[in-house]
């Protein structure tokens, strides 16, 4: 087979869409299943409708569009702020967009009249991990000023935390979300029946909160697509943890010295690797034909026993240890989401996706 190669399981992604779907549903709250780490999939994401996710989000028009085309029938929203520059394919490709701008909402307005067709917005209010958000102070104006806009339908109000500094999504910043979706309720004579609480960083608040309170939608990547929760890098109950797998092909294999010789300056991606402790014995390495364009070498988990050694852009060295390995056998890794998005961009990575 091609190497290198990302292996999907999509059973693994259907059951962890179940899975968490099941847990959720009894809070009220439904999951927007997030494709963007598998470079909107259509395969992934009909896992992820197969395993009763209600929508697909992603955050690039790009991969809505590759969703529409590989047959995704379900509903899709933008997760990020649209382009000015994209206003007329976010209106014709995406069913929904979260939003922060005023100048942005307009356009989507003028798009969706000129297109004949409405389009259904939810604004993004800033909770303290200072990413995309407006200020709660502005949240009721900026929801008058949608709603007075011919074209566009006021969804709901959305929330994004954990993602740039960590911020943890707890009862406090969820009250806070539901609030002012009330006040918008008062404020505009409306329902608001989006109300989207976060990301897989919001679950560790959402599968053990006693009232959801108004939070009806998360946006869900990670937890499904890898089983782990942002917010410690650790594996929820009951979900699979190995839907990917990345495999590379072994192009040199050598018993090296334990230290590189001459002088030291930069390697090819800055300050060159930490080799080993001095003195250790010569290395069983290989190189691997992968690089740091098709992946994050930080984000690899190889087999025991086996260690990332360093990649510049289409080398990777690992030192194999006892494992008995030849040029052109495959070495496998697993992935986290760094590692995941990048190999799934990658055009030199062939995708594999496999249904049990
Ligand atoms: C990427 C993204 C998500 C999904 O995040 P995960 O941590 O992978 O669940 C949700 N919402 C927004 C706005 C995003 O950018």
């Amino acid at each position: 087979m091609t190497a290198p190669r990302l292996e999907i399981d999509l059973g693994a992604i259907r059951h962890n869409t179940r899975s968490l779907v099941e847990r959720l549903a009894p809070k009220g709250i439904g999951v927007t299943g997030v494709s963007k780490g598998a470079l909107g999939s259509p395969g992934v994401a009909a896992a992820m409708l197969s395993g009763g996710g209600s929508a697909v989000g992603d955050s690039r028009v790009e991969n809505l569009h590759a969703l529409r085309a590989g047959g995704i029938t379900a509903p899709l929203t933008l997760i990020r702020s649209p382009m000015l520059s994209q206003v007329d394919a976010v209106v014709r490709c995406a069913d929904l967009s979260l939003n922060t701008e005023g100048r942005v909402l307009d356009a989507l307005s003028v798009a969706a009249l000129s297109q004949g067709t409405t389009h259904a917005v939810v604004l993004m209010v800033e909770l303290g991990d200072l990413r995309e958000g407006i200020a709660a102070a502005e949240v009721v104006d900026l929801a008058r000023t949608v709603t007075g806009r011919p074209g566009l339908v006021l969804a709901g109000l959305g929330t994004n935390l954990a993602c740039q500094n960590g911020i943890v999504p707890d009862q406090t910043k969820m009250d806070e979300l539901s609030k002012l979706v009330e006040q918008v309720e008062v404020a505009c004579h409306v329902h608001l029946s989006v109300v989207s609480g976060g990301n897989s960083a919001t679950l560790g608040w959402a599968l053990t909160c006693d009232d959801a309170g108004r939070i009806d939608d998360l946006r869900l990547g990670e937890a499904i697509l890898l089983g782990l929760d942002p917010l410690h890098r650790t594996p929820l109950e009951g979900l699979r943890t190995d839907a990917f797998r990345l495999f590379c092909e072994v192009i040199e294999l050598a018993t090296k010295p334990a230290h590189p010789w001459g002088d030291v300056a930069q390697a090819a991606f800055g300050s060159p690797p930490a080799r080993r402790a001095p003195g250790a014995a010569p290395v069983r390495q290989a190189i691997l034909a992968v690089g740091r364009q098709d992946v994050d070498p930080d984000g690899l988990t190889p087999a025991s026993g086996m260690s990332v050694l360093g990649a510049s852009s289409d080398h990777l060295v690992i030192s194999v240890g006892d494992h008995d390995v030849a040029v052109g056998d495959e070495v496998s890794f697993g992935v986290d989401y760094s590692a995941l998005l990048r190999s799934a961009t990658s055009p030199f990575v062939t995708k594999v996706e496999r249904l049990p």
